[in-house]
């Protein structure tokens, strides 16, 4: 896992307290409002620290949400799985000698957040005398952003030019993901006119609605803008933390069997475990375009890769599951075939999105009419503003959520 690694690597070398220094028994946190002294405990076997008793003098907040702890540092979200030895910041695993824990109705932190990272993040605001146990406010310097460049976060309203246009209050970038590409042609459909394959069909509506949500006031990155095979780890990663959403457009088909011509409609999917038989067929459909890729990266067994996926799976599925729901709601009206609804299924694709993610099987290239629809200019532009218009419901809807305090 690429950015993992990387990651670890980054903060891997960071200078901490002498190797030989005892543990304190206490710190003192000095800040221009005045210093108190912290206890440092020792009741999980790692030094540890009360979040309330830092909150005295330091910008931290905290809140427990399950089994994570979202500690809040001059603003920026540190996530910490309970009873783990580490914490996720901006995507970033990084591991830690102990973890945090709740006591006594109270969240700890491991003292090596406040004492390694912090300084190291907010260097021009914080630094830690390791001789001294001493956590200080630099005095003179105002407190800078931390090191780590900021992101366009939608949870921080930016006044963006294009989000300001259509009254957007915070800046939203979309990954559209055109289905196959390249030697993946994906299925041919028994519909489509010579020549064409699902991947022409997904690349002229990514486009299309690129160009819808653009008007909209939503940025957008592309995976591909040309016939490119992108594999599909590299695709969701292209949906980070300044991504609002991520949508993979595709073109269904079956196989003979009788009927299977009659069967049509718009399916939206966000990811999880297949709940159908009809799903884990999509889903092995769409996933296949792995076997087309020359390298592989194995990444499965990697634990910190898991915890990772888990996370992003809890934190995002019901966002993903709403997403899904208002692009299938405003396609399906506009669509010829049925409404075959809202579905769940494992997509690789999907999995490694960091931000809600949906796949939409845009109609059946085995069907006659689907199949028409697709490859008309002007009905698949339809398409493609019913679409756009439900990401934009979407992100309005996020908006009020996060300006109204229920999202964390
Ligand atoms: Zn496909």
């Amino acid at each position: 896992m690429t950015w993992l690694i990387l990651a670890l690597a980054v903060w891997g070398g960071m200078p901490g307290a002498p190797a030989d220094s005892p543990v304190p028994t206490s710190i003192v946190v000095a800040t221009t409002r005045g210093q108190i002294e912290v206890p440092v405990l020792m009741e999980r076997g790692h030094p540890a620290l009360s979040v309330p008793r830092l909150g005295q003098l330091l910008p931290v907040t905290a809140e427990v949400i399950d089994e994570w702890a979202v500690v809040a540092f001059a603003d920026q979200p540190f996530r910490f799985l309970l009873g783990a030895s580490l914490f996720v910041f901006r995507g970033r695993v990084v591991p830690l000698v102990g973890g945090a824990y709740v006591a006594r109705d109270t969240l700890h932190v491991p003292l090596q957040w406040l004492t390694e990272y912090l300084p190291r993040m907010f260097s021009e605001g914080y630094r830690y005398d390791p001789y001294a146990g001493r956590f200080e406010e630099a005095r003179l310097a105002p407190v800078a952003p931390p090191v780590v460049q900021p992101t366009l976060s939608y949870r921080s309203p930016r006044a963006g030019s294009a989000a300001a246009r259509n009254g957007f209050r915070m800046l939203h970038t979309v990954v559209i993901d055109a289905g196959h590409g390249g030697t993946d042609p994906g299925n041919p459909g028994r519909y489509l006119p010579r020549g064409v394959h699902e991947k022409h069909i997904t690349l002229a509506l990514a486009k299309e609605l690129r160009d819808e949500l653009e008007k909209g006031g939503v940025e957008v990155v592309m995976t591909r803008s040309g016939d490119t095979l992108v594999d599909l780890r590299d695709r969701a990663r292209m949906c980070r933390e300044d991504c609002s959403a991520f949508v993979s457009i595709h073109v269904n088909s079956l196989k003979p069997t009788p009927g299977y011509e009659n069967i049509s409609g718009l399916e939206t999917y966000f990811l999880s475990a297949a709940r159908t038989a009809e799903a884990a067929r999509v889903a092995a459909m769409e996933n296949e375009a792995v076997s087309y890729e020359t390298e592989k990266i194995l990444e499965e067994d990697d634990p910190l890769a898991f915890i990772m996926k888990d996370l992003h799976r809890n934190e995002y599925l019901r966002e993903s599951a709403q997403l899904a729901e208002m692009i299938q709601e405003s396609g399906a009206r506009i669509h010829p075939g049925r409404d075959r609804g809202v579905s769940q299924a494992i997509f690789t694709v999907l999995s490694h999105a960091e931000r809600p993610a949906v796949l939409i099987e845009t109609g059946f290239a085995t069907n006659r009419q689907d199949a028409r629809f697709l490859t008309s200019a002007t009905q698949r532009q339809r398409l493609a503003e019913a679409i756009a218009a439900g990401i934009i419901t979407y992100l309005r809807r996020y908006e009020e959520k996060v300006l109204a305090g229920t999202i964390p």
